[in-house]
């Protein structure tokens, strides 16, 4: 099977809501280049994300969930930006034509896509080890979007949904038959290999949020970025974050807390918002029924060093590199 061959069988999905002209897709692929028309008065937010095989997921994974992961952490990039998604590129390296795993792939990739109406209009098709890298445009109203650099002194810190599961996930993983396994470690494992970019909640943000961003790395790593580019510091208590039944019943609460602040792959948001817009943020997440926790707030920093401090019963607390806990020092 020839590349165009390829491109013609798995990725030139069609689906009855949206078609290329609806999309604003004023050439699609088959030319040198897609043509597209932004909406009028919008700004565009655009982002790669690049996944290689056993470096960013097991290349032995459903290519159903391979194909989920790599598009929703693009997507996840859109929703911390508060931008609703239009369009996307596909770069895909494969190192053969196996096409029951295109056609797997296709599925999961799709499926996604017309969940959060992004339409798919080129990309490119080579011979390789396994990676995959998309990007995505979205669409942004006028200097509204959600940036990491506007945190203020006592903004309250928020997360969305639960954190942790996916971290936790790698110690089951890889895994021959999952559906084998009891029912809380696939609850666990599903949220490594589908995660789902938050995208009604980043756009729920806008106007109330003061910054945000998606957590990727881990909460702890990712909410730094906010305290650098903000220069400010953060206070958490670990008591607060959000966990699942699933990862404490397996884990216990320590470990538990320990992959939800230092554990990566989550693809939450993290945002922090003035004390006073609590109310009207209570309610906008009520009504779309978005699950969302407070967990500290922001502090100036003392001597310019913009960091993000723990507490655990009111104390203060530190992970270290080795995955040992012990109490700070300098307190
Ligand atoms: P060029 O050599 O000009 O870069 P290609 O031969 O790589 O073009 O691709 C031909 C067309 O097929 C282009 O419009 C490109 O966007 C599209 N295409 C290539 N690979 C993919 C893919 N994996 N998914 C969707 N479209 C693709
Ligand atoms: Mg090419």
């Amino acid at each position: 099977m020839q590349e165009f061959d390829v491109i013609a069988r798995f990725f030139s999905h069609q689906n009855s809501q949206q078609n290329a002209s609806s999309a604003g897709v004023l050439l699609d692929k088959g030319d040198d280049c897609a043509l597209l028309q932004p909406s009028q008065g919008k700004q565009l937010a655009i982002s790669t994300d690049t996944l290689v095989a056993d470096v960013h997921f097991f290349a032995d994974m459903s290519a159903h969930s391979i194909a989920h992961r790599a598009l929703a952490s693009n997507l996840s990039d859109l929703a911390a930006m508060g931008a609703k998604p239009k369009w996307f590129s596909l770069a895909l390296t494969l190192p053969s034509v196996d096409e029951t795993w295109l056609a797997e792939f296709s599925r999961g990739l799709f499926e996604l896509a017309d969940l959060h109406g992004i339409y798919l209009t080129g990309g490119d098709t080579t011979k390789g080890p396994l990676a995959i890298s998309i990007t995505v445009i979205g669409e942004v109203n006028g200097n509204t979007a959600l940036k990491r650099n506007n945190a203020k002194p006592d903004d309250l810190i928020a997360v969305t949904n639960q954190l942790g599961d996916a971290a936790a996930a790698l110690q089951f993983l890889p895994a021959k038959n999952i559906s084998q396994l009891p029912l809380a470690q696939q609850n666990i494992i599903a949220a490594y290999q589908y995660p789902k970019p938050q995208l009604d909640a980043g756009q729920a943000l806008l106007g109330i949020a003061n910054s945000a961003l998606d957590i990727s790395d881990g909460l702890l790593a990712d909410l730094q970025h906010i305290c650098a580019a903000s220069q400010l510091s953060a206070q958490i208590s670990l008591d607060k974050l959000p966990l699942s039944d699933d990862l404490i019943a397996q884990f216990g609460q320590q470990q538990a807390i320990r992959y939800a602040a230092t554990g990566g792959d989550d693809y939450q948001l993290c945002f922090t918002f003035a004390k006073d817009k609590l109310c009207q943020l209570t309610e906008i997440m009520q009504q779309q029924g978005i699950h969302w926790t407070v967990i500290g707030s922001m502090k100036q920093s003392e001597q310019s060093r913009h960091q993000v401090k723990c507490t655990l019963d009111e104390q203060p607390f530190e992970f270290d590199r080795a995955g040992y806990q012990h109490f700070s020092e300098d307190h």
